[in-house]
């Protein structure tokens, strides 16, 4: 999407197509390039997409771009013209022959559909839609696991998109006026790294009265750089933050307490969502119960545990290559930090990387309870913190939020606290607890109203858990955008490009 907005060629964005569909597009039209992009596990999807495109467009450049295009030796793998890493706008748009530094366009772009309450269709994004926004790729702090900050510069490099906080003001405010969205998902590696941006950003905010939410990434030091006080004003509602472990030595966590800033952000309404790594180089049988309860003891909002994985294009892989530490019995389409280890670690066997993997989530839902209470209990803290605070954006935010309650949050308390009467008590009465506090803070919310309304969604989830026991499978919906025109098929040959 952010190339196609910043090319002037016509071009169509084929997102997440179905083989049928992307085989009738390459038959519809004369496509002069087609740009595919995949992560690296998606390699034989890219492989088989290279291919299609030689049988059913064999005029067409192809070009590979995305994480896939950092495993080492893929030009042997796939049949293609161009691999190409890092930032694509401005490679695209020099292939092109046009104007490589004008400033760039950000694309309106929906963060998310499909989505699903226990076991029901809900609005989007749970009633509360958000654009996603790219104010940078890459992060500087280059831990040496992460892809993302490898792909685009590694150590001390980024790139900026919007330099200033005036320029993604002016994005944002054109996404809410045409998404009609006030929430915005801001898909950066560490957004609250860049101090000045940020608080530029939250300048404009304030003369103009905005009462935006942001979800955002960001590493424990870049958080530490604010008062709560920044935070909250600025509309951060949502932080994903690498604990990754308590022995870890990443720069990023130097003297943090990940656990206590937990606390704190929750405390104002700030949901968490925490992200711990299983299988570090310290890691061992012995160890690891004691990492996994740390974990759990953040009690944050959602956890996502991942496996250490040497990613292709990492600092690690490069290590685990050079050490002969690479598993070569791996599919590539299982390298994603949620299956077996891809490498070989000096105290864990590969099956038992798994074994641990999962007791570390139901540890966390064991004592934690589901991340829907734990949000709400976040919700409900940020309510009573601010919900008569002298700042009016601010007010109406967390005023917004507390809405939720009285549109389905506490039926879906009183269902899961059924729900889990039996197999998890302690929970159940926690949220008990919660529920009854939200309902006597709203007048008019009566457990009448939750009950009514929660015997549905009791009821739906539990046919949801019966059908799926293994949880439901979601694929996300093709998308296709076409923009420009360009000839069909049959016709001249004529420009175009393709993406995804
Ligand atoms: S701080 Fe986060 S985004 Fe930045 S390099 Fe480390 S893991 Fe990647």
């Amino acid at each position: 999407m952010l190339i196609q907005a910043n090319i002037a060629t016509p071009s169509t964005v084929l997102d997440f197509p179905t083989r049928d569909r992307f085989v009738r597009e390459l038959q519809s039209r004369h496509y002069s390039i087609v740009g595919i992009s995949g992560i690296v596990m998606n390699l034989g999807k890219v492989r088989e997409m290279c291919r299609l495109v030689r049988e059913h467009s064999p005029r067409s450049t192809i070009v590979v771009g995305g994480h896939v295009a950092a495993l080492p030796g893929i030009e042997r793998e796939i049949d293609a013209d161009h691999i190409v890493t890092g930032e694509g706008v401005r490679w695209m748009r020099e292939f092109l022959g046009e104007a490589a530094d004008t400033p760039i366009e950000h694309p309106l772009i929906r963060s998310s559909f499909g989505f699903r309450l226990m076991g029901l269709k809900a609005p989007s994004g749970g009633g509360d839609p958000a654009a996603t926004i790219i104010p940078s790729v890459g992060c500087p702090m280059g831990c040496n696991f992460c892809a993302t900050s490898a792909f685009f510069g590694g150590k001390g490099r980024f790139i900026n998109f919007f330099e200033t906080g005036e320029e993604l003001f002016r994005v944002m405010c054109d996404a809410e006026r045409r998404l009609r969205v006030q929430t915005f998902f801001v898909m950066d590696e560490n957004f609250l790294l860049y101090k000045k941006r940020a608080l530029e950003l939250l300048a404009l905010m304030q003369q103009h009265n905005k009462s935006w939410s942001m979800f955002v990434f960001s590493s424990a030091n870049a958080l530490r750089k604010y008062t709560t006080r920044q935070l909250v004003e600025l509309g951060v509602s949502w932080v994903w933050m690498g604990l990754e472990s308590k022995q870890a030595t990443y720069m990023k966590l130097r003297n943090s307490d990940t656990q206590a800033l937990t606390r704190e952000l929750q405390s104002h309404g700030i949901h968490v969502q925490g992200s711990t790594i299983i299988g570090l180089e310290h890691h061992t049988p012995d160890n690891l119960e004691s990492e996994i309860e740390h974990a759990v003891a953040h009690d944050a909002d959602c956890h996502q545990f991942m496996l250490y994985t040497p990613v292709p294009g990492t600092p690690l892989y490069a290590e685990a290559l050079s050490a002969g530490l690479l598993r070569n019995d791996v599919d590539i389409a299982d390298i994603h930090g949620q299956d077996k280890f891809n490498f070989h670690h000096p105290h864990i066997s590969q099956d038992a990387s798994n074994t641990w993997l999962e007791r570390a989530f139901a540890r966390d839902y064991a004592v934690n309870g589901p991340s829907l209470y734990r949000i709400m209990r976040t919700t409900f803290a940020g309510w009573k913190r601010y919900g008569e605070d002298a700042d009016a954006r601010v007010r109406a935010r967390f005023a917004r939020d507390a809405a939720k309650f009285r549109g389905g949050y506490g039926a879906a308390l009183w269902a899961m606290e059924r729900y889990l009467t039996d197999s998890q008590p302690e929970v159940a009465a926690r949220m008990r607890d919660l529920r009854r506090a939200i309902e006597r803070e709203f007048a008019g919310l009566t457990p009448l109203i939750d009950g009514a309304a929660g015997r549905v969604l009791l009821y739906a989830a539990r046919r949801e858990a019966a059908k799926y026991p293994a949880g439901r499978r979601l694929e996300p919906a093709t998308f296709v955008d076409h923009r420009g025109l360009f000839p069909r098929r049959p016709g001249p040959f004529g420009p175009g490009v393709i993406g995804r």
